[in-house]
């Protein structure tokens, strides 16, 4: 569709966005539905963030995502906060009301669209996280949201995870989680179907590692769930030693393409084709990994450390 003056805007918020996925994911979907909007990204800094704002409502954008670093300094800008997004303490989706600005957070949404799939009693299932940073607390409402009772987080500093814990007093999630120290790890995923790495371990260029070791992931029930939220590398190491222990591996991509569905879907209030935007990212990434070939391996390492980091929206 041509862009002209009526075309509605949407976009992405953040510094860097240049290395962005997400406008390729969503203006697939904008193509494939044949729908007048196009979604930009929107290089903003810190300091411009209130101006930012400011300046999209006179233009009268119609939403947009947040990525680092404006996902918790943006909430005492915006009008409301959806109860999960103030929960996980981080907002990546905005859209325009009557109200002003209100945002909320689809990251606990794209988290758990693989998992809906499975068959599984997940009141029974104990998930154990590995990291507790900002993408750990998506995961915690993500398995509250499937129905778990107890979710243990896991971190090598005790003060970040008292911290962490902490951190969801007063929120409907406060009772759900419990924190551990690393060198308890033997014990928690022998008892765990769900092990999900949330830190960065693994991720390009440090390809060859892997937040647990084969001898730990040997410990994984059968039938356990090994889910990285990285998405290049795919496979990651911890995914390869896990499938090789017997358990089954999701990695970090259909997360990203779900929190972006389910953040069009808020804008557009309509089906959206995830299918589409899916093609549409795995056809980047993979553009992507051949250009860089072309390229050399020593651009390849700065570019992807900055992509997996910025790119999550
Ligand atoms: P973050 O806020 O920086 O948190 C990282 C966590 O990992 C921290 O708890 C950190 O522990 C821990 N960690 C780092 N290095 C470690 C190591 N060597 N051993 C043990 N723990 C380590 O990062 P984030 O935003 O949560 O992101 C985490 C990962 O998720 C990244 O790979 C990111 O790309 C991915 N992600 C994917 C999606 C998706 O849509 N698929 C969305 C969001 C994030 P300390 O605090 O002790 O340093």
């Amino acid at each position: 569709m041509p862009i002209t003056g009526k075309t509605k805007l949407l976009g992405v918020i953040g510094d860097p966005v240049e290395h962005s996925l997400s406008p390729a994911m969503h203006n697939a979907a904008i193509a494939h539905l044949g729908l007048d909007y196009v979604y930009l990204p929107f290089p903003i800094q810190k300091e411009n963030l209130a101006r930012a704002l400011d300046g999209f409502a006179a233009i009268a954008l119609v939403g947009f995502n947040i990525t680092i670093p404006h996902k918790q300094a943006i909430i005492p800008l915006l009008a409301e906060v959806s109860p999960v997004a103030q929960a996980i303490g981080a907002v990546n989706t905005v859209w325009r009301s009557e109200k002003g600005w209100e945002g909320t957070n689809t990251d606990a949404i794209g988290f758990i669209a693989p998992l809906r799939e499975l068959e599984c009693n997940w009141r029974k299932i104990t998930p154990v996280i590995l990291g507790n940073g900002g993408a750990a607390r998506a995961v915690v409402a993500g398995c509250v949201e499937l129905g778990c009772s107890e979710i243990r987080v896991v971190g090598r500093d005790r003060g970040k995870l008292d911290k962490f814990k902490l951190s969801w007093q007063d929120t409907p999630f406060a009772g759900a989680v419990r924190v551990h120290l690393w060198d308890e790890l033997p014990t928690l995923v022998s008892e765990t179907q769900l092990l999900v790495n949330s830190t960065p371990v693994g991720m390009s260029p440090h390809v060859d590692r892997s937040p647990l070791d084969e001898a730990t992931l040997k410990q994984l029930p059968v039938g356990a769930i090994a889910y990285d939220l990285i998405y290049t590398p795919s496979p990651t190491r911890f995914l390869q030693l896990a499938k090789k222990c017997g358990a089954m591996a999701i990695d970090g991509s259909e997360m990203l393409v779900q929190q972006g569905a389910a953040a069009l879907g808020l804008w557009l209030q309509q089906p959206i084709p995830a299918q589409i935007m899916r093609q549409a990212l795995l056809e980047n990434l993979q553009s992507r990994i051949e250009g860089k070939k072309e390229i050399g391996e020593e651009k390849v390492i700065g570019e992807e450390r900055n992509e997996q980091n910025s790119v999550s929206r």
